[in-house]
């Protein structure tokens, strides 16, 4: 017989990491994924799906999948998603298949997804990472949600709802990263990610 474990690459890790909007998530994310790309770490991005419409400078199929109302619940029967989760008035979901499909092939996969979304992988893929990132204080995530031009007040306020909500999920988390200094929380993303370099 032949050894099938020669042939088949190591699975990759999943992790997954949420914090609240204006935490800096994604800013920090993209980062490390340019930091560990040099080490031979092909970490992937994960590219979620959702009913939101895009915003100013949002790709389609790099930022999300946008997708209508009828083509999410269509995936949700189909059981399309590895978790998926309604936040605010849309829903936002996780494709199994391109998950598995990059795990498979031994590359390791980033979530950035919600507290909901990340209770539904522990229960599906106990061995997933998770990180919370975390805003030096919500006075300072506030600040940071103002200055985002993209949102009026009415959005503003639901986020910070939102935030408040997603900030009590924080203990739920493996690590706890707080995104005081940009270089310093990337630094400890990097310990989390990559712990002997
Ligand atoms: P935004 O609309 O600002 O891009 O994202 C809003 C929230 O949705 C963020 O907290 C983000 O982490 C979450 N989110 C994005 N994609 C997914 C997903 O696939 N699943 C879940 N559960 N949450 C997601």
């Amino acid at each position: 017989m032949s050894s099938e474990s020669s042939s088949t690459p190591r699975r990759g890790q999943l992790y997954v990491i949420s914090a609240p909007s204006g935490a800096g998530k994604t800013s920090l994310t993209h980062a490390l994924i340019d930091r560990l790309a040099p080490r031979g770490r092909t970490v992937r991005f994960s590219v979620s799906y959702t009913t939101r419409a895009a915003r100013a400078g949002e790709i389609d199929g790099v930022d999300y999948h946008f997708v209508s109302m009828d083509v999410f619940q269509r995936m949700i029967a189909a059981g399309a998603f590895l978790e998926y989760a309604q936040v605010f008035d849309r829903y936002y979901g996780t494709g199994a298949a391109e998950t598995e499909r990059w795990l498979a092939a031994g590359h390791d996969v980033v979530l950035d997804i919600d507290w909901q979304g990340a209770r539904q992988v522990r229960e599906r893929a106990p061995e997933a990472v998770t990180i919370f990132i975390e805003p030096p204080s919500r006075a300072e995530l506030e600040r940071r949600l103002r200055d985002r031009a993209s949102d009026d007040d009415a959005a503003i306020a639901r986020r910070l709802a939102e935030a408040d909500d997603e900030m009590a999920r924080a203990h739920e988390y493996d690590h706890r990263v707080v995104n005081d200094h940009f270089d310093a929380a990337l630094a400890a993303l990097e310990r989390i990610f990559a712990p002997a370099a």
